[in-house]
């Protein structure tokens, strides 16, 4: 996609929605990290059904630790891999307290050594709690990045990689959510709304069907 599409793609994106929003609850920077974590192969609706009551009583690493992982397993069993990401919280909770204060840190490097931690965890952190211009590529984006032509490539990274050199300045800070929102509710992975695309005429999916 030629800059000056890509500037117009997302100047129609934002005009939409001028400050987009995490569809994941989170109270502080270290809920949102546990959301993203339990996140992982599961809806943000239903990360929210179990973490509504969790964060009603759980906001730091302290409180979860003391909950221990028989106590988080009974808020959040209706998620998929719940034992995985109970272990994984309890750790991740623990390493927060031994090594950074029990404050969730600002720094790629610390966050992806944490368990349950990859690249496109720490990458939601960064922009969400603390303002980055990250962008983390998940399926959605992957998805968009690609059938668009605005940042095509066969892995998740390279995706990051093509919209983090294409995505103008001025729209780097949110690009990540309006990816997102645009691929969960309009350029979805079965049947994308072409007909009701507000990019439609910018877009190089060449399945696309225009009503
Ligand atoms: S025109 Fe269709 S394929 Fe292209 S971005 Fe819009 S919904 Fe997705």
């Amino acid at each position: 996609m030629k800059p000056a599409a890509v500037q117009e793609f997302f100047r129609r994106l934002s005009a939409a929605n001028p400050e987009p929003r995490s569809e994941l609850e989170y109270v502080n920077p270290y809920t949102l990290l546990v959301a993203v974590v339990l996140s992982a192969q599961a809806t943000d609706v239903g990360v929210n059904r179990a973490t509504g009551p969790l964060f009603a009583v759980v906001t730091t690493p302290q409180q979860m630790v003391a909950l221990g992982e028989e106590g988080l397993r009974g808020y959040i069993k209706t998620i998929g891999l719940f034992n995985t990401k109970a272990k994984n919280v309890i750790r991740l909770s623990e390493l927060l307290i031994e090594r950074h204060g029990g404050e969730v840190p600002r720094d790629r490097e610390a966050l992806e050594q944490l368990p349950g931690v990859g690249r496109k965890t720490a990458n939601v952190v960064l922009n969400v709690a603390f303002g980055e211009e990250t962008i983390a590529v998940d399926t959605h984006i992957f998805r968009v990045g690609n059938r668009t032509g605005l940042a095509p490539g066969k892995t998740p990274d390279a995706v990051e990689a093509k919209l983090l050199k294409a995505v103008p300045k001025l729209f780097r800070r949110h690009a990540h959510h309006w990816l997102i929102l645009h691929g969960r509710y309009v350029c979805k992975a079965r049947k994308p709304d072409c007909p009701i695309c507000p990019v439609a005429d910018l877009c190089a999916y060449k399945d696309k069907v225009i009503a």
